[in-house]
């Protein structure tokens, strides 16, 4: 077990990615905090870890509110006692073009992505420094952390910005065992990229089959989706690693979808 009695909090964890990393972590011994909008999904996440025998709680967190953050991370740690790991996972996508993008929209995708890496950094961190035994940070990036795609600024924006919060939490941690990095997948089947096959399949006027190859995977080594398994395998890593010669970097998993 290479996460034995850490404690992680992770964002978005009633669905998709977070959910497989909220299972695989409690498999190598992680204590779990499900944090999520959806209370009812993630309580049932909480239930099946706890079924398999993994010890796992549910907040309820809306990751854009700093009200309910610094809630949600103060339960945690009267809960298990602190946090050594947070994953900032919790995303979503809302796609149009720049001249149609509604400025609304911009600000939702903007304050879930980005505030809410802030927000639940800073709400751990400073749980992590008082506590005084280091931690790692891990940010959802995305291939879009390093590419753009038509459709998406709000999201490519968002995603890049991870990139540099994890390069100046990577800085200022150091001192305190903390370590910072971002984890950048190709495209991964959970709802969030179901959703997209027939919103891009309508914008580019193409068919669902058409998105799937010659947009999502075109650039891959052999058109594949990553699977979450793949993701939650790289979590375990970049938590697991035992020092600070890993921190502030971004790793892609997206077979082979941009090559660093
Ligand atoms: P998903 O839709 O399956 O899960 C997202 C979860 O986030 C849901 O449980 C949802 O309730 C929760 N959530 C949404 N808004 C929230 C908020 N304001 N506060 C708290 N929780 C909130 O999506 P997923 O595909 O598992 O995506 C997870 C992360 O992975 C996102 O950051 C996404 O951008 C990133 N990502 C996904 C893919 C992909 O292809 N699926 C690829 C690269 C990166």
């Amino acid at each position: 077990m290479q996460l034995k009695d850490k404690v992680a909090l992770i964002t978005g964890a009633a669905s998709g990615i977070g959910k497989e990393m909220a299972i695989e972590y409690a498999k190598q011994g992680a204590k779990i905090v499900i944090a999520d909008l959806a209370l009812d999904a993630a309580s049932k996440t909480a239930d099946e870890i706890r079924q398999a025998g993994g010890e796992a709680f549910a907040v309820a967190m809306d990751v854009s509110s700093e009200e309910q953050v610094d809630k949600g991370v103060a339960d945690a740690v009267a809960h298990f006692g602190g946090i050594d790991i947070l994953i900032s996972n919790a995303g979503i996508q809302i796609i149009s073009p720049v001249v149609d993008y509604a400025f609304d929209q911009w600000k939702k995708m903007l304050a879930i992505h980005m505030d809410g890496a802030f927000l639940t950094t800073r709400a751990c961190m400073r749980a992590m420094i008082e506590k005084g035994r280091g931690g790692a940070i891990i940010y959802m990036g995305s291939v879009h952390s390093h590419e753009g795609s038509p459709f998406k600024s709000a999201y490519v924006a968002a995603k890049h910005g991870l990139v540099g919060l994890a390069k100046v939490v990577a800085k200022e941690g150091a001192k305190d065992g903390i370590r910072a990095n971002v984890i950048c997948p190709g495209f991964v089947r959970t709802p969030l990229v179901d959703k997209q096959i027939p919103e891009q399949a309508a914008q580019l006027n193409i068919s669902e089959e058409d998105v799937i190859k010659k947009v999502m995977l075109k650039d891959t080594i052999d058109g594949e989706f990553t699977t979450t398994q793949d993701v939650a395998q790289t979590a375990v890593f970049l938590a697991a690693f035992p020092s600070n010669a890993l921190s502030g970097q971004s790793i892609v998993v997206s077979h082979g979808w941009h090559m660093q």
